[in-house]
């Protein structure tokens, strides 16, 4: 970079030189001088204010020496060339000086806007870590929990406790592939796109949510359609999505006797589509409940958050699909999410 500076520095100082030496052999009508207000025009921006105020002071020095040096022409013409040029010159530095610093304030008003946007934005963003890192954490917690029953027992179940093991370290796993997409989302990164299988994601998903449906005595109804056409998705964030519905579906449960709690996951390709169904037999939701579901913070759960959905609902959007809900009959939910099989033309 440093080349860079020196090279611009010799180029206007051969063409002060140049300036200087027109103006010095051609006559004093001919105001040459003028020319000096590029060279301002070159260094603003370039180099740091005071230094254009001193090559503006330098070309001012050199119109006077000019002027004196040069022996053809009418001396009246002169002056007043000399008057014009060094007031151009003058001018000049001032104006461009003054843009450089309007330029500079506005780009400081803009970056604090930024910083300002980054901060209110900070807020949601923590609240969807808290959200979808809190799957993973509840499955560790459960998998460590059952290790050490397995260790406990007399003669310890080395297998159980391992695969117990194995199960934590997998969500763990999962707890920091979710971090890793957040902080991709905060870096305005685009979203990975492979093909994904559906069928796929909602195993894992299940995988990891397994524990907590045996801990709620809830049934599970799994209905995948073979042969499912692949998505052009990004795998984490669909598991996001399914992992919410999932989650969303035990934690509308325990006000239904034991005996009733059913959740049913199925998979279609419909048309141009596939579809996931999640439906659970939960308590429902109350009138005027529906419309406001997938709203930011809206929650009706202790604790909640109230941003599981409307993360779903961006994540199924930006894939180019849709997600909605309807009661379930004879109670509870279904929330469906439809997106386009990878390669189908919208
Ligand atoms: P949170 O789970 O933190 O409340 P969500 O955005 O995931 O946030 O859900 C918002 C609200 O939608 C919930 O508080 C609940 O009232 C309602 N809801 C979501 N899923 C279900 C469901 N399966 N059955 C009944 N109500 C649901």
């Amino acid at each position: 970079m440093q080349w860079k500076s020196w090279l611009q520095a010799a180029a206007i100082a051969a063409l002060m030189a140049g300036i200087f030496i027109a103006d010095t052999v051609t006559d004093l009508e001919i105001a040459a001088a003028v020319f000096y207000i590029a060279i301002i025009l070159l260094a603003v921006g370039r180099f740091p204010r005071r230094n254009v105020i001193a090559l503006a002071g330098l070309c001012i020095l050199l119109t006077l020496a000019s002027s004196t040096l040069t022996v053809g022409g009418a001396r009246e013409a002169g002056i007043v060339n000399l008057a014009i040029s060094t007031s151009a010159i003058g001018v000049t530095a001032w104006l461009a000086l003054r843009v450089v610093a309007a330029e500079a304030a506005a780009h400081a008003a803009r970056a604090q806007l930024v910083r300002l946007a980054r901060v209110t934005s900070l807020g949601e963003l923590t609240a969807s870590i808290a959200h979808e890192v809190n799957q993973p954490l509840a499955g560790i917690a459960s998998s460590a929990n059952a290790c050490l029953r397995w260790l406990g027992q007399d003669p310890p179940n080395l297998e159980r406790a391992r695969a117990s093991a194995e199960r934590a370290l997998r969500d763990a796993n999962r707890a920091g592939m979710v971090i890793q997409r957040v902080r991709s989302l905060a870096r305005h990164e685009a979203p990975r796109r492979e093909r994904v299988d559906l069928n796929a994601v909602v195993d894992e998903a299940l995988q990891l949510a397994r524990g907590e449906l045996e801990r709620n005595g809830i049934g599970l109804e799994l209905a995948l359609a073979e042969a499912l056409p692949a998505v052009l998705a990004d795998r984490v964030q669909l598991h996001q999505v399914v992992g919410n519905l999932l989650l969303n579906a035990i934690e509308a449960m325990p006000c239904v006797p034991e005996a009733g709690r059913r959740i049913a996951i199925a998979t279609a390709r419909e048309e141009q589509s596939v579809i996931l169904a999640v439906a659970d037999s939960g308590i429902g939701f109350a009138a005027g409940a529906q419309e406001r579901l997938f709203e930011a913070f809206w929650t009706t759960r202790e604790g909640g958050t109230g941003i599981g959905l409307t993360i779903s609902r961006a994540i199924v959007e930006a894939h180019g699909g849709r997600i909605w809900a309807v009661a379930n009959a004879p109670s509870g939910a279904i929330f469906r999410v439809s997106l386009p099989i990878s390669g189908a033309r919208r």
